[in-house]
């Protein structure tokens, strides 16, 4: 049976079982992740995602959204709230009219289901109404979340039918003793050498370049920088997979992006995308990178 079809037997078994015990609407489907672009996938368009992380955003789920649903449609974008919001984002993307957002998880469990208490799996998330997950933060990493358990995570997230945002990024340390590239090749082949065999379609995996020493700090890591790193990562997803898919898988920049800098960010050649913390808890702000976001791609294709 194929993968997808494993997935949407296992996410239509799940909703059943969740109906019955009165939890979700049987007949209320969220798409997967194919739908998300509003035609056939375009990897020229720009990724950018909302990572609230364990907060919820500040004004509120329902103006959050109304704000957001005005932001230019030539962005894909994509929310990642703390996992017990997820069906409330997911109903309110739909109610504004815009399915086309994608709703995901911030981490997953790699086991399908089982005795895991508080943890979530991809079905359950899928069930939720999330069509993507987070894997690897650095935040995650940090508490002790380990190269093999991310490269798990990447593939409970395929099979569950989910699109997968892998982070990677170096520490200031690595920075500062020249090993940021050696740290990225490492993890990049840690978390997706696994799949080369059977690797996913391209938009269904992004790679989120977050130097550690930018996230949540208001240092941003320098143009030349960003460009450079995320180059280098798509060079290795090459290595991994082929160049076709590393020209069409989307490599995001994430660390102290704010609507001031993103424009600039997202002009350089190799990033396709952002990851957004702290700027992404307000409306207005998050809807301002992506409208900048938008900008640039508009830019790029005038003759
Ligand atoms: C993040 O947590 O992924 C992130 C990029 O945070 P911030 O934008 O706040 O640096």
């Amino acid at each position: 049976m194929a993968e997808l079809e494993v997935a949407d037997l296992i996410e239509a078994v799940t909703r059943r079982v969740l109906a019955q015990l009165g939890q979700v609407d049987p007949g209320r489907s969220h798409g997967d992740v194919s739908a998300q672009a509003t035609g056939p996938y375009d990897p020229t368009r720009p990724l950018v995602a909302a990572n609230w992380k364990m907060n919820a955003c500040a004004e509120g789920i329902v103006p959050y959204l109304a704000d957001l649903a005005a932001a230019d449609t030539a962005v894909d974008l994509l929310l990642f709230p703390p996992a017990v919001l997820l069906r409330a984002v997911a109903d309110e993307v739909i109610r504004v009219g815009r399915p086309d957002f994608g709703v995901g998880s911030q981490d997953l469990h790699p086991q399908p289901n089982g005795a895991h208490t508080g943890e979530h799996s991809g079905a359950l998330i899928r069930a939720a109404g999330g069509t993507w997950t987070l894997v690897g933060h650095s935040e995650r990493r940090q508490a002790g979340e380990t190269d093999a358990q991310v490269c798990r995570k990447i593939h409970a997230g395929l099979d569950a039918g989910l699109g997968v945002m892998v982070c990677v990024g170096e520490s200031i340390e690595a920075r500062r003793t020249g090993a940021t590239f050696r740290v990225l090749r490492n993890q990049l082949l840690a978390a997706l050498g696994d799949t080369a065999l059977q690797p996913p379609a391209p938009q269904r995996l992004a790679v989120a370049y977050e130097p550690l020493w930018a996230i949540g700090t208001g240092e941003v890591a320098t143009l030349d920088q960003i460009q450079e790193a995320t180059a280098f990562v798509r060079r290795v997803v090459a290595e991994i997979y082929d160049f076709a898919r590393a020209r069409d898988i989307r490599v995001v920049y994430g660390g102290s992006v704010k609507p001031g800098n993103a424009r600039e960010i997202m002009s350089e050649p190799d990033v396709n995308g952002l990851l957004v913390g702290g700027a992404s808890l307000k409306g207005p702000s998050f809807r301002a990178i992506a409208d900048a976001s938008a900008l640039v791609v508009a830019t790029r294709r005038q003759p």
